[in-house]
């Protein structure tokens, strides 16, 4: 998995590199924080993240606390991962049944990410799953979800189009209970009328599927499309202030010279990263490790 992450990052890899060769921190001055900075934040590491990061180098090398050179790089990669890991990176999946609620804006990769997600649980935990539609705003979002269901082979529930979201997500929970699964995943919408519309809507089925399960939604993902740069955070922000969010799926690292989102996020916000998305079929999601993402990303 490391080996394949490594490669998954290798584009922000070669950005970072590029400044962050070992021989930067040979000699120590102001050229050094200043190219470090501009490597941290041209990797979408955010720049409060990267001033705090910097600073904290800074400080620890010129107060002698740690050496230039490999030493320096290590306490990088140390601070970097320590950045990431905020709050808990896994999924409690021992409620029945567990709840998981997907929220994010269109064309992130949600849909993806459900199909992705109901197939390792099913495969590789051996769980059953079952997928509630609730983004009815759109026709083919219940179609592409339903493509998914089929390809994952889990049960999907779907209401009328239009019909209203808080019902479906309410009947997918209580089928879910029914029937004995192990995790639901509502699906929810990215877009409606506008900003404000859609917030209000993502905190109704929250409370809805509050109503048939008190203690769910047990987990709220919010995708984050890699590519889309410093807007993921302000996404991030947007989304946490209408729910909790407990994790972000950073999707689409594969194609990206920007996996440093995770940290401007998780530094800004504290919301911590527990999946990425590495292409667009089944297999490719994978748990976020953080100690492996900082290496990879300078080392
Ligand atoms: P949604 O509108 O948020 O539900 O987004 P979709 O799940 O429909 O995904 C939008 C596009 O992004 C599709 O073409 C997906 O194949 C693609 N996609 C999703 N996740 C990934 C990923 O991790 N890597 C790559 N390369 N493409 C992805």
């Amino acid at each position: 998995f490391f080996r394949r992450l490594r490669e998954n990052l290798s584009k922000t890899r070669e950005a970072l590199t590029s400044e962050i060769q070992a021989t930067l921190f040979d000699t120590l001055d102001e050229e050094t924080w200043e190219r470090l900075e501009e490597a941290l934040i041209m990797a979408d590491v955010g720049a409060r993240t990267t001033a705090g990061v910097v600073g904290q180098l800074e400080q620890e090398a010129t107060s002698g606390q740690v050496e230039g050179g490999p030493a320096l790089q290590e306490r990088l990669i140390e601070l970097l991962a320590g950045i990431a890991k905020t709050g808990t990176d896994t999924i409690d999946l021992r409620h029945e049944p567990t709840v998981i609620m997907a929220v994010g804006v269109n064309g992130t990769g949600k849909t993806t990410t459900i199909g992705k997600l109901a197939w390792h649980l099913q495969r590789e935990l051996g769980k059953t799953v079952l997928l509630g539609a609730a983004d009815t705003f759109r026709a083919a979002a219940v179609e592409q979800l339903t493509r998914w269901a089929e390809r994952a082979g889990c049960d999907i529930v779907t209401g009328p189009e239009g019909s209203d979201p808080g019902a479906v997500a309410f009947d997918a929970v209580a089928q879910g209970r029914e029937r004995g699964v192990d995790v639901v995943i509502i699906d929810t919408a990215g877009r409606l009328h506008n900003q404000e519309d859609l917030m209000n809507e993502l905190a109704k089925v929250r409370r809805v599927i509050g109503k048939q399960m008190p203690d769910a939604p047990h987990e709220t993902l919010l995708t984050i499309d890699s590519t889309t740069g410093q807007n993921g955070v302000r996404q991030a922000k947007l989304f946490s202030e209408a729910v909790p969010v407990d994790g972000i799926v950073l999707t689409k690292l594969d194609g990206t010279a920007k996996g440093g989102i995770a940290l401007a996020i998780a530094g800004e916000l504290q919301i911590p990263v527990k999946l990425i998305g590495i292409g667009e079929t089944l297999e490719d999601l994978r748990p976020f490790d953080a100690d492996d993402f900082a290496r990879a990303l300078v080392a």
